[in-house]
């Protein structure tokens, strides 16, 4: 396997490994080291270039820092990409090479699940290297991330509800969801349980399917769902989905969910705000699953209990953003940015040598 340096200013640490017998093609990035070693999933992705790979696992990897600073997690920020189709791409010899790169940067990067990628791929890269979490609660692990972090979301939820509409019930609202994968399809039965009204999307048809059936939702073609007319806007699909094309179609009053990199750019979160469409900051909301994986990093080992207090404080991590933003008249995003800045200022002002890569 070749492993290569690519030099990024603000970046820890940025590797690409190319390795021809098993067929990889994967980057790691590691955003910053301040705050404990970087803990972010794992996304495999038909990208269309190395540069649009590198283009994500970048906004990613500085994504999981402010959220962990945000979650208070003890973590740093990094994430990996597998350039494939997780469709028919996957096989154990593909995983075991990528559990080797991770095992190349000595614990700096640890890994779980992200887009395209479950237990079983995290298991065939534990047999290369320890460096992984979210594996089966079998295991001792935490088990895969994403219902926990669709239950953060229906907390942020409720604090968005109170925000804009004074209320912390969800029942009667209308919901335009896109995405029904591990995260969104949880959040949509949510949803639909209290009394939601839903209207939903996915590009998968099988999935859009698998949903049609539930109470109180409807279906609609992946392009209609910006123009839904509705209460909240949940994109639980991926990055970039907040832009100049999207937002002047929207027709919500709150946008929430658990994507990552929901705005395309900074200035799309003032777009939002110009609306007056209030703005969940994406890495607040979705930190569910990171807070779940972090608690197996703990002495003592994984704990449900403790796991799910602490993403229940979402809701008060969101309200205290949202009075932040009011006070001191900037964006919910820029309030969280603030947060998550403030908290690893403090850190390396205590620790001036903290946060630097090992290998
Ligand atoms: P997933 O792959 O299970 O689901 C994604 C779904 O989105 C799939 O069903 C896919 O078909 C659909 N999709 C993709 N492009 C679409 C489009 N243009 N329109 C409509 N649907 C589209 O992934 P997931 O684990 O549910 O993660 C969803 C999002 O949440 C991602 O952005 C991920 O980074 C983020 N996130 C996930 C977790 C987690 O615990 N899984 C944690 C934090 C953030």
């Amino acid at each position: 396997m070749e492993i290569t340096a690519i030099p990024v200013e603000g970046y820890e640490k940025v590797v690409r490994a190319m390795d021809p017998a098993s067929g990889l093609c994967a980057l790691i990035a590691i955003h910053d080291l301040t705050l404990g070693p970087a803990l972010g999933g794992l996304r495999m992705w038909p990208y269309r270039s190395e540069e649009e790979a590198l283009t994500d696992v970048l906004r990613l990897a500085r994504g999981m820092t402010y959220k962990s600073a945000c979650a208070d997690t003890g973590l740093g920020g990094g994430k990996s990409v597998i350039i494939g189709n997780a469709k028919t791409d996957k096989n154990e010899a593909l995983f075991r090479a990528m559990g080797r790169f991770i095992d190349s940067l000595g614990g700096d990067y640890i890994t779980a699940e992200d887009v395209g990628i479950g237990i079983r791929e995290l298991e065939w890269i534990k047999l290369e290297t320890d460096y992984v979490t979210g594996l089966s609660r079998d295991s001792g692990s935490s088990g895969n991330p994403s219902p926990f972090t669709a239950r953060g979301v229906m907390r942020g939820l409720r604090a968005c509800a109170e925000e804009a509409f004074a209320t912390s019930r969800l029942d009667g609202f209308h919901y335009a969801v896109q995405g029904l994968g591990q995260v969104g399809g949880d959040v949509v039965r949510g949803l639909s349980m209290v009394g939601g009204f839903l209207t939903v999307t996915d590009i998968s048809e099988e999935r859009l399917a698998q949903f049609a059936a539930l109470p109180g939702v409807e279906t609609v073609a992946p392009d209609e769902i910006f123009d839904v007319e509705c209460d909240f806007f949940v994109p639980n699909a991926l990055g970039g989905v907040l832009n100049d094309d999207t937002i002047p179609r929207l027709k919500c009053k709150v946008v929430a969910g658990a994507a990552n990199n929901q705005l395309l750019e900074p200035r799309h979160g003032s777009m939002l705000h110009e609306r007056d469409i209030l703005y969940a900051p994406d890495y607040v909301i979705n930190a569910g699953g990171i807070i779940n994986v972090s608690i197996e990093l703990i002495p003592g080992g994984y704990n449900e209990r403790v796991a799910v207090e602490k993403i229940e404080n979402i809701y008060t991590a969101l309200k205290a953003i949202f009075a932040t933003a009011r006070r001191d008249r900037c964006t919910p995003a820029q309030a969280a940015d603030r947060v998550a800045e403030q908290r690893l200022a403090e850190a390396r002002n205590a620790n001036p040598l903290a946060g630097r890569a090992s290998s």
